[in-house]
């Protein structure tokens, strides 16, 4: 049944992402939480027409203000429901297509538990993986697939190299490697072959992003967290060659920190974040219309998405919310700027072909067949 229900979405997913472009928006609300509730902090959500991907907030008491997303999940639905959303993107990348999915909103607001889940309700993450590597062997008699993952930490504005088994003194900088798509010379790109060695990359991952901060929450709110997946697939069956990416990321906390709060590095920080975010939010409002410049580069968050967000990729946002009127303003803003991405129409995504490959492989299959004639 629940196969059924899952190949039924994953048709209708891509009907949808083909016809009207390549941007999906999805909004989650996680349940009041215990300290909420007996706080006396009231839900001002309403998921009445969360079936059809509406969703309202109660804005001070008496007014209603409604937004539309290709989703809306109530504190209700899990982490399974949740994946087979996103689940059709799985098969996009390996087909060739580049892919980001990522998470948005206030700090508190399930980000982390969307994309990484707890180990009894794994993520987005683990699940993505998990059904790359199940479709992969599926596939084993007519495509080769080689699979990669690097994991990055956007800090004030600095890469960091969660892979990385010595802390590199040079700084990371992104690269132009080849039409749109980038390169950050020096990191670790590690080769997997199955989920649990993927698993082990994230955990040295996560590890690593705890050292040197001494408060792992704190500091977890204000960097983006960014795993990149990435496939080469030969198709023994008709040539093709592709080279695509899938980036997951849980982006920073979306919250503007009060203006007495912030000083010194505390300062420094928030306009960092603010400013990646907000230059996610100019390439987005570019790409909408249609403009001849880009500026991917005003962030580094935007510049390592540049050949993952735009026109021949295909993206995936989740709108994280809390369903409590204490943060019923930064709600209201998260769903602002999530409908602003949501407006976008792109067009059709585009396959990542790999020319130099493509020309390898062709060559190869040409000597080979040369070969089976001479026997003949
Ligand atoms: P963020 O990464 O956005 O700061 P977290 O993912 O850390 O937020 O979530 C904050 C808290 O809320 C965590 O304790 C988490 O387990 C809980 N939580 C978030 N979303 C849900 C959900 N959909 N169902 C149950 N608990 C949730
Ligand atoms: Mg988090």
């Amino acid at each position: 049944k629940y196969h059924e229900e899952m190949a039924k979405r994953k048709k209708l997913h891509n009907i949808v992402q083909e016809t009207k472009g390549n941007i999906r928006v999805f909004c989650r609300c996680r349940p009041l939480s215990k300290v909420e509730t007996s706080s006396g902090f009231k839900c001002v959500v309403d998921f009445d027409g969360a079936n059809d991907g509406d969703i309202g907030i109660m804005n001070g008491g008496t007014t209603k203000k409604t937004f539309k997303f290709d989703r809306v999940y109530t504190p209700k639905d899990d982490q399974a429901e949740v994946y087979a959303d996103a689940s059709p993107l799985v098969t996009s990348v390996l087909d060739g297509y580049n892919v980001c999915i990522f998470a948005y909103g206030q700090t508190g607001t399930g980000k982390t538990f969307t994309m990484e889940g707890t180990e009894r309700n794994r993520g987005v993450n683990y699940r993505t993986l998990e059904e790359l590597f199940k479709i992969a062997e599926e596939r084993k008699d007519t495509v080769t697939y080689n699979i990669s993952v690097s994991v990055l930490e956007v800090y004030n504005e600095q890469i960091r190299d969660l892979l990385a088994t010595s802390p590199s003194s040079k700084k990371l900088e992104i690269k132009q490697a080849g039409e749109g798509s980038h390169h950050v010379p020096g990191i670790v790109e590690a080769k997997v072959e199955d989920i649990n060695e993927v698993w082990d990359a994230l955990q040295t991952g996560s590890n690593s992003r705890a050292v040197g901060s001494n408060n792992v929450n704190e500091h977890s709110s204000r960097s983006h967290c960014m795993l990149c997946i990435m496939v080469r697939a030969k198709n023994l069956i008709n040539g093709d060659c592709t080279r695509s990416k899938l980036w997951l990321v849980d982006l920073a906390g979306s919250e503007r920190l009060a203006k007495t709060d912030a000083q010194g590095d505390r300062l420094k920080e928030a306009q960092n974040i603010n400013r990646s975010l907000s230059a996610l939010g100019d390439v987005i409002s570019a790409l909408a219309s249609r403009s001849s410049h880009i500026p991917y580069r005003n962030s580094k968050l935007t510049h390592l998405l540049q050949d993952s967000l735009g026109g021949d990729s295909k993206a995936l946002m989740f709108v994280q919310i809390s369903p409590s009127d204490n943060d019923a303003s930064e709600t209201l803003s998260s769903l602002n700027f999530a409908s602003r991405v949501r407006g976008i129409e792109l067009g059709p995504a585009k396959k990542q072909v790999d020319t130099a490959e493509l020309q390898k492989f062709k060559q190869m299959l040409e000597r080979s067949k040369q070969e089976v004639k001479l026997k003949d």
